[in-house]
């Protein structure tokens, strides 16, 4: 393990030169990024005078606490609907498994049923029970159920009915629906793509002309936009690259512009990243976009690109450690977007998943650390095209993998039966 920590960033003087320059000209945008730098700044004061050694710690006691009372309410208290409740069980689930706090059955076993509550008749899930299915949701029940990992949990899933659910909101370009009647962007090929090979649904039709849409949401900045034509933005960037490396298709993508794209959304001063070219720093981007860096890793490693470093990801990895833990943690539990916002789980989810990412090169057969502060910091690994354990990964496909694939039943075929 590499230690890192040794010297902090934000302990070296010449880092207020990193600072945002307006060149004169104020604009909306540039008030308010020199607000956050203010407001990172104090951080970083207060940080310097209470510690004389550069050690930022993860409070993992406290987002432990903060977890374990959300998991609690989710099993509890069914009758509270809300559109992304199988979301909250992911984002739960997922968070305490990258700090490695096992659930205990009679818990799992209570999200299996409520998951198990927000599966459509007509297949494909829903946020809450009696909605409809809808592709993000889908997404997020069937990766906290491989989360969990129990014969119980892939047992909820109908896979048939899946098959069926993504076959209705397939669209003949390629595209997906997120829902029926609902709108169109790569959120939804990266859902669909994700649940189809975990679950082992995947046949050669269901994704056919999906990797020629992706590439065209591909903008002249170089990151995808929610749909051809779009701003690039890192969320839809992460959704649309993770659902051609699936496809086995990211070598179709311009790599070059890219990686250009990724690499300059992260902030000088910050250290974390801006989902978009002038937006502000947020923490959840630590993994939508740092979590591209392994995505683009192994691209350019099966394009044969021999001058890779084989220690490193191609990001600032210890600046992004030192704005999560220092900007990024609530004191009581839980993380943030940026210092001043409101706890939730969402960005805790995503703050400790970037945090792994950062923490962590490689994969499971090659491996090199860099964990910012003392040992106790260090986080699981988080498999970067799914966002849970590759252990986890590994067992549900294991698992799906004996299972037979379902037969396709494509919208004219089921057309030709009623
Ligand atoms: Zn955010």
């Amino acid at each position: 393990m590499e230690a890192g920590g040794s010297s902090l960033r934000c302990f070296r003087d010449c880092q207020p030169e990193e600072k945002f320059v307006d060149d004169g000209v104020e604009t909306v945008s540039s008030v308010e990024q020199k607000k956050v730098e203010r407001s990172i700044q104090e951080v970083v004061n207060v940080y310097k005078q209470i510690h004389s050694l550069p050690e930022p710690m993860l409070l993992r006691q406290q987002h432990y606490q903060y977890l374990k009372k959300g998991l609690r309410h989710l099993s509890e208290a069914y009758e509270c609907l809300d559109a992304s409740r199988p979301w909250l069980c992911f984002w739960i689930l997922h968070s305490l498994e990258l700090l490695e706090e096992p659930v205990p059955c009679s818990v799992a076993s209570d999200v299996c049923h409520f998951l198990s509550s927000c599966q459509s008749p007509t297949g494909g899930f829903s946020g809450g029970p009696g909605q409809h299915a809808h592709l993000a949701p889908t997404y997020a029940a069937v990766n906290a159920l491989c989360i969990i990992g129990t014969e119980e949990a892939y047992g909820i899933i109908d896979r048939e009915k899946l098959l069926d659910f993504l076959w209705s909101v397939k669209q003949s370009d390629g595209s997906f629906v997120m829902h029926i009647g609902g709108e169109v962007d790569v959120r939804s090929a990266y859902c669909a793509t994700a649940v189809a090979s975990l679950t082992n649904i995947m046949t050669p039709k269901l994704f056919e002309n999906t990797p020629s849409w992706i590439l065209r949401c591909q903008s002249w900045e170089g990151g995808l936009g929610g749909v051809p034509g779009l701003e690039a933005h890192g969320g839809y960037t992460f959704c649309g690259t993770a659902a051609l490396v699936i496809l086995d298709k990211e070598h179709m993508l311009d790599l070059n512009a890219l990686l250009r794209w990724v690499v300059s959304r992260q902030m000088k001063f910050e250290g974390g990243f801006q989902g978009r070219c002038n937006k502000l720093v947020d923490g959840c981007y630590s993994f939508w976009q740092a979590g591209l860096l392994p995505l683009l890793h192994r691209a350019y490693y099966k394009q044969g690109e021999r001058a890779l470093n084989e220690q490193r990801w191609m990001f600032e990895q210890q600046a992004l450690q030192e704005y999560i833990l220092l900007c990024c943690q609530n004191p009581a539990g839980g993380l943030v977007d940026k210092p001043g916002k409101a706890r939730d789980f969402y960005h805790t989810c995503y703050c400790l998943s970037g945090l792994s990412v950062a923490q962590h090169f490689g994969n499971l057969l090659s491996h090199h650390e860099l964990v910012l502060g003392k040992e106790e910091n260090r986080l699981a690994l988080t498999h970067p095209v799914y966002n849970m354990g590759p252990d986890k990964v590994a067992q549900a496909l294991h698992h799906f993998l004996q299972l037979p694939v379902p037969l396709e039943k494509s919208p004219q075929a089921k057309k030709l039966e009623t």
